[in-house]
């Protein structure tokens, strides 16, 4: 028997118990006459001690040649210890060894084994077997599972029925490159990887299955930004004869389910925003709320009093940073300015205001407005003495998002941004269509498969161009915490309107035909109006265990470039095999 206790359950109601623990070496203390040794497992981590006395001599000697990250089994008894130490479960007690066996030794591992490890992040994931003992990595992934396992538990209880669908599929646009794989039985011809189940569950609800998901790899090959990875997991629902409400509140409530049951939280309320709404506030389709600090546009105070700079600009907007206006020397500002200045947010200058607890207002455009002037800006706000107005001019969707990062930066500082807080938020109708000024193209926002608003059909199928571009859908987006937790939208059950969209978005209809002829031949043959979303995953988790980086939460990740550092993929393949799948590319060997 290699084990009776992990390393993670021994208490003082075991003293005096005979035992066997099995686990890795996490590291020794050797005091001649004695030693002590921590063994870790994924339960905990209990205290060995080793003396001569109660031990054989060769034992001992053994114990002396243990390196971290041996693996050993020890059995011994359970004492009190003297000295306990408050910080583990384990802490009140020791093992006094009697018996040892090394079960497989180790090299000294290229980084410490412990939460806060000396290894870089490539390092890491190039032994991502080691990385994976460290605690924090196996806590992220213990709670992905236990998400995983109350997702399905909500959702089949709700009826939804779990189906696979494949993995080598044809393209389904949403809106990144597909990842391909040549046939070998069918030469020169490809697979695509699913960036999404979307056309397969919306054949599921033609097929009759009424409630459909899936915890569901998909696949997108994105420039990789920060926080990407080119695999990512899906919970996929889709649903038949509902409305968006319903939708909405199914989900609503899973995502309540799963802080009550994961974190045993309860969620505040689940407030809708449409997209306007949100832009026009915030400057993002995905605000954090969880702080205020809203945008006040200040064009009908700020224009027509003679500061180019503002009598040129589409729109002057601002933000207020409350109780700031004495935290802010003329040094911070200058430094806040360079900051919002930088290529990445582009913002040509920043104006302030500062009202101040003596009653004098300061302002870097003070020699253009009254004390009057200013104090009208303030009233928009609603500023208090102590209060510190952020305003920034110019294009009006430029300066919307360069708005958003400022508040963003701002609501950090100010520690506004709490990780252990959460304020969901569903941001709802969207534009149906995007107009790409460079390809001169419309974009589906969100996919073309999603249905515009009812109101919104007739015109849809007989309007112009500008018209087009009015378009709301049926689309929505679950928001916490100001990161976008999934999507979804009702969908177009149409065919007519379906070829509609495709034509809008350049397909010819011989293309259409090509790419989605099933879809559009589904719909001939009895389709239920339905509609459904995805939540990513491995954001969920990472969002509600407050974190921001869901490669800490996928077992095993790849870097910026794409790059498995582990099992070193991507990777050359031989030419026989490019052979075999008429792919003709032999790169010349390296040297
Ligand atoms: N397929 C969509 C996505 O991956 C979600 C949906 O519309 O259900 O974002």
């Amino acid at each position: 028997m290699y084990r009776t206790h992990n390393c993670g359950e021994l208490r003082m109601a075991n003293v005096g118990e005979e035992v066997t623990l099995s686990g890795w070496i996490q590291g020794s203390r050797d005091l001649g006459f004695m030693m002590y040794t921590d063994l870790r497992d994924r339960y905990g981590i209990t205290q060995l001690i080793f003396t001569e006395e109660n031990t054989t001599k060769e034992v001992f000697e053994s114990a002396r040649t243990l390196g971290r990250e041996y693996v050993v089994k020890v059995k011994g008894t359970v004492l009190e210890r003297k000295s306990k130490n408050p910080n583990i479960p384990t802490g009140d007690i020791e093992i006094d060894v009697n018996d040892l066996e090394i079960l497989n030794a180790s090299k000294v591992p290229p980084f410490t084994i412990e939460d806060d490890t000396d290894g870089g992040d490539e390092l890491r994931m190039k032994y991502r077997y080691l990385d994976l003992r460290r605690k924090p990595v196996q806590e992220n992934l213990i709670f992905r599972s236990r998400v995983a396992v109350e997702t399905r538990s909500y959702l089949s209880q709700a009826g939804f029925i779990e189906v696979e669908t494949p993995v080598l599929i044809k393209s389904t646009p949403e809106g990144a490159r597909d990842f391909v794989v040549p046939s070998r039985m069918n030469k020169g011809q490809f697979y695509a990887l699913p960036q999404s189940p979307q056309t397969f569950k919306q054949i599921l609800m033609v097929g009759g299955f009424d409630k459909y998901f899936q915890l569901v790899k998909c696949f997108r090959d994105e420039d990789l930004r920060a926080d990407r990875q080119p695999e990512f997991t899906q919970i996929d629902c889709e649903m038949s004869f509902v409305t968006q409400e319903e939708i909405l509140n199914t989900f609503e409530g899973l995502t309540r389910y799963l802080f009550k049951t994961c974190k045993g939280l309860d969620l505040p309320e689940f407030p809708r925003m449409t997209y306007d709404e949100a832009m026009e506030k915030y400057g993002s389709d995905k605000p954090d709320t969880r702080f205020g600090m809203e945008f006040h546009n200040l064009n009908g105070v700020a224009k027509g009093k003679g500061f180019p700079v503002f009598d040129s600009a589409e729109l002057v907007a601002g933000i207020n940073a409350e109780g700031q206006a004495d935290n802010y020397s003329n040094k911070d500002i200058k430094k806040l300015t360079e900051w919002m200045q930088r290529p990445q947010i582009g913002a040509k200058g920043l104006v302030y205001v500062k009202f101040n607890t003596d009653g004098s207002i300061k302002s870097s455009v003070g020699k253009f407005y009254s004390d009057d002037d200013l104090k009208a800006w303030g009233e928009e706000f609603g500023a208090k003495p102590g209060d510190m107005l952020l305003i920034l001019s110019g294009e009006e969707e430029k300066t919307r998002k360069q708005l958003n990062e400022l508040r963003l930066e701002m609501g950090e500082r100010m520690g506004l941004r709490n990780p252990q807080e959460f304020k969901p938020l569903w941001v709802v109708d969207f534009p149906l269509l995007e107009w790409d000024e460079d390809t001169e193209r419309f974009h589906a926002m969100h996919h073309p498969f999603t249905s515009p608003k009812k109101e919104d059909v007739e015109r849809m199928m007989n309007g112009d161009h500008e018209t087009m571009k009015a378009l709301r859908a049926d689309a929505y987006d679950l928001v916490i915490n100001g990161v976008e937790i999934g999507g979804g939208s009702i969908r177009i059950h149409d065919r007519d309107l379906q070829s509609r969209n495709f034509d809008l978005l350049g397909f010819t209809r011989e293309e259409a035909m090509a790419q989605f002829g099933f879809l559009l031949g589904a719909f001939e043959y009895g389709a239920p109006p339905h509609g459904g979303l995805a939540f990513g995953f491995d954001r969920l988790c990472a969002v509600m265990m407050g974190q921001n980086t869901i490669r800490d939460f996928i077992a095993f990740p790849k870097n910026n470039q794409g790059r498995d550092m582990m099992i070193d993929a991507p990777s050359p393949i031989h030419d026989e095999q490019l052979d075999e799948l008429c792919l003709g590319i032999h790169l010349p060997k390296e040297a």
